[in-house]
């Protein structure tokens, strides 16, 4: 009923382990993500025949899933890894011929798992399907998450918890810690199989160039930096970017201890383990450029045999991260400002509204809105006279070089007026865990339409309560 395919069986077996996902007495479908399997024209009408088979219950012998293997740096330092507590269920092949990995998290232990017991919990599970959807939602190349499904069994952390899996959905998950792992724990040849494995699969165009390997480093990079300068864009942390939790498809993924940004400051961490603020909002941009530097240093052998060579193209390339990162991020703050050009020149402009947000501690979210908008419910920020200059010298730069209404529609479409606060999802979780989805599907409602300001929404525009975000903490894959 279900055809899928097993292209990342081609590479050679230290790549990964095949393993059937554990059985559970009594699951039940929480979540099933109705609008993505349409997406994906999955034929399937039945959730339960989607969760059995996802649980290997229906195994006819055609299916191969398998746990892979990687290795990645970890807060700095290098360790192995791999999918202690996922296992790919295969490759679904969509109508248009793309290729999608569907992979069940919380299915139990893998030769990867180390002291782990490869389970997950309810609220962790249903974290991730609500901030993964919220960003795809955002317009920023995510992960997807298909179901959430409870396993009828507690799983242990600090306290008894109720146990889940989620099914997700990525265009691959072959990371900057899989080619880490190819350099450490493989040869040239593995490490030339997963290069010519990737590119076929991701990067087609690619492939013929007088280095693969170099365009391959190359294109990664462009489609991060992408990334995180929409990370910035919606004021998104995501808490852990160790290089195993970097795609080399540009996807956002691992959604374990990310959160948004309320009050606007460059060193907001919520990740209750990142003690020395590495993976802080600000510092995300520097440490995309560091976990690109892994991925240089582990192609190297394929980018060039002569090793001299190789390390001199690398270093070029990353040397080329600071211009290109300039470039994309303030393209990306002037669009939020309405402007549409490259424009060094105003850059200033960028700068000093964030200096200002900065010392007037001014919500990251809702300053944008109320530029966007004019005003917004609950945010005097537009008529206070410390804004005012700043907002003068905006406002006549506007009138020069842009149509109002061309201004306000891209404004419009790059400054969301829902993000997934953290005080509003914890709510929902919490109410979710104990079986009342209502503000769990309210909250993914809104943020289904995240550019469309309501006015009458103003229960999910306002930040939180004084004080909330002083206390809140998020945790890694619990
Ligand atoms: P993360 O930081 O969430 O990406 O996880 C880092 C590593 O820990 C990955 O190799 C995960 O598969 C593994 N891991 C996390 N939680 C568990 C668990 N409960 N059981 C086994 N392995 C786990
Ligand atoms: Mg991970």
């Amino acid at each position: 009923m279900f055809n899928l395919e097993y292209s990342y069986l081609s590479l050679p077996g230290k790549f990964y382990q095949l393993v059937k996902p554990a059985s559970f007495s009594k699951p039940e479908t929480v979540l099933l993500n109705g609008a993505l399997l349409e997406e994906l024209a999955i034929p399937l009408t039945h959730q339960k025949d989607l969760l059995s088979f996802l649980l290997g219950d229906e195994s006819d012998g055609k299916t191969s899933p398998f746990a892979q293997a990687y290795a990645g740096h970890q807060f700095g330092n290098f360790t192995n890894l791999g999918d202690g507590r996922a296992i790919v269920m295969g490759e679904w092949i969509t109508a248009s011929n793309q290729r999608f990995d569907i992979q069940l998290k919380g299915s139990g232990r893998t030769r990867y798992s180390r002291g782990g017991d490869g389970k997950a919990t309810l609220k962790a599970m249903l974290r991730e399907y609500l901030v993964s959807e919220s960003m795809h939602h955002l317009n920023i190349p995510t992960s997807r998450s298909l179901l959430v499904a409870k396993t009828g069994e507690l799983v242990q952390r600090e306290t008894k918890q109720v146990g889940a899996v989620l099914a997700r959905v990525m265009k691959s998950h072959i990371r900057i810690g899989t080619f880490e792992y190819a350099r450490h724990a493989g040869t040239t040849e593995d490490l030339q199989a997963l290069s010519d494995y990737t590119l076929h699969r991701l990067y087609p165009e690619m492939k013929d160039g007088a280095s693969p390997a170099l365009g391959l480093l190359k294109k990664v990079m462009t489609v991060q930096i992408d990334l995180v300068v929409n990370w910035m864009r919606v004021g998104f942390i995501h808490g852990v970017m160790n290089t195993d939790n970097v795609s080399i498809s540009g996807e956002t993924f691992d959604y374990g201890p990310c959160a948004f940004m309320n009050t606007y400051h460059p060193e907001t961490v919520y990740s209750s383990i990142d003690k020395t603020g590495r993976y802080a909002f600000g510092n995300q941009p520097n440490m995309i450029k560091w976990n690109m530097a892994r991925l240089a240093e582990a192609l190297l052998p394929v980018i060039d045999p002569e090793p001299s060579t190789a390390l001199q193209l690398a270093q070029a390339c990353i040397d080329q991260f600071e211009v290109i990162w300039v470039e994309k991020y303030y393209e990306m703050m002037l669009l939020k400002l309405g402007i549409e050009k490259k424009a060094p020149e105003l850059y200033w402009l960028v700068d000093e509204l964030l200096a200002l947000m900065l010392q007037l501690k001014l919500d990251y979210t809702n300053t944008f809105l109320a530029l966007t908008h004019d005003k917004v419910t609950g945010e005097g920020i537009l008529a206070g006279p410390e804004f005012k200059p700043w907002l003068d010298k905006w406002k006549s730069i506007l009138n020069k070089s842009n149509g109002d209404e061309q201004s306000k529609n891209r404004m419009k479409e790059n400054n969301p007026a829902f993000v997934p606060r953290n005080h509003l999802v914890e709510e929902a979780l919490d109410a979710a865990v104990t079986g009342n989805l209502n503000l769990l599907e309210q909250l993914m409602m809104v943020l289904r339409k995240p550019y469309h300001y309501q006015e009458n929404l103003v229960h999910f525009i306002l930040p939180p309560p004084p004080g909330f975000d002083n206390d809140y903490a998020t945790y890694c894959g619990t």
